[in-house]
């Protein structure tokens, strides 16, 4: 894996620090940087060889950046495609149509495969996003340490950053709006104590239905990893489920688990993609560490001192059970040898 990930490195044009002239990776195609002297990167035909070979780049799962803008989506194919009015696109949700609209009532919406957000990232249907009230919100704007509920005074304006659930991704062309159906979601203040993570609840209206709202597909800042907290909700239903197989449905099953339908998840705090965004909008005391003991130098003294008693009776242990399998050894082969003459 470790691998493979120094090869995407260094095949997309990554530099690395050049340690001395015997770097057999830094040897063999790479061109000093005049500034940055210490620096090196792949030869120009390493580099372009990526990008000439779409085969190469859809088995490292690259896609050239520059393909993807933000703000836009992409459309689900036309034969899939049925176009209609927002009270029909929206869904079961009451959600008011997107301000502004010429013909509201007439406006045809598309659905969407997926949406481009600021940071870059494609978010489906399902994806988890933290998304910003204030239209055309950058990422640059999320250096500013924006918390999640909490009110950031940025200048003239405010703005607000909030986690949630893409529902749908629709598009009115002649309008040229595209807009996010969202789930929404709230970080707890407190992180689990089990896992030590934050954790997500849905917002729910005061007869306990859940909230969602659409918001224009620029405001999305990025996307990030949550899974239902098990634990806390009790699912442990198995069910067969049919196996799929190259997108379609086969025979055969397997036992899995059925989620019970409570809205908590955890923020997935171990996913490594966008981890700086997530630390950089998340508050500090949902990602702090904790240490594991409140006086290290005692504990490490208090295991030693334990280790001193069972290291020599472990290790006298393994003698004797070594010399008692060199005897039984000894003696099958002796009773062989008997047995031979
Ligand atoms: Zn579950």
């Amino acid at each position: 894996m470790a691998g493979i990930e120094l090869f995407k490195h260094q095949v997309s044009g990554g530099w690395w620090p050049q340690r001395d002239s015997g770097d057999n990776a830094a040897a063999c195609t790479a061109d000093s940087d005049p500034q940055l002297s210490t620096y090196v990167r792949a030869g120009e035909n390493v580099r372009t060889f990526l990008q000439r070979h779409p085969a190469l780049q859809r088995r490292l799962g690259w896609v050239n950046p520059l393909v993807l803008t933000p703000g836009t989506v992409k459309l689900i194919s036309s034969e899939k495609q049925s176009p209609s009015i927002w009270l029909t696109a929206r869904g079961t949700n009451e959600i008011p149509a997107p301000d502004s609209l010429s013909e509201p009532q007439d406006c045809l919406w598309y659905e969407c495969k997926y949406l481009v957000a600021q940071s870059r990232d494609i978010c489906k249907p399902n994806s988890w996003v933290f998304y910003s009230d204030q239209t055309g919100v950058s990422i640059k704007s999320l250096q500013l340490r924006l918390y999640t509920e909490l009110n950031v005074s940025a200048g003239h304006y405010t703005q607000v950053s909030r986690p949630g659930r893409i529902q749908k991704i629709l598009t009115c062309p002649e309008e040229n709006r595209a807009v996010a159906i969202i789930d929404r979601y709230d970080i707890n203040s407190d992180r689990d104590t089990y896992f030590n993570m934050a954790v997500l609840h849905r917002v729910c209206d005061p007869e306990g239905h859940g909230q969602s709202v659409q918001i224009a597909v620029e405001t999305v800042s990025f996307i990030f990893n949550a899974q239902h907290h098990c634990r806390a909700c009790g699912c442990a239903r198995l069910e067969d489920q049919h196996i799929t197989q190259e997108r379609k449905l086969t025979e055969r099953t397997r036992n899995s688990l059925v989620h019970e339908p409570i809205g908590r998840y955890l923020v997935n705090m171990h996913a490594l993609h966008n981890t700086a965004l997530l630390r950089e909008i998340l508050p500090r005391e949902l990602t702090s560490p904790i240490a594991y003991v409140a006086d290290r130098e005692a504990h490490h003294q208090e295991r030693s001192a334990a280790m001193r008693i069972a290291g020599p009776l472990k290790r006298a242990g393994a003698q004797a059970k070594a010399a008692e399998t060199r005897a039984r050894n000894k003696g099958m082969k002796d009773n062989v040898q008997k047995g031979l003459r």
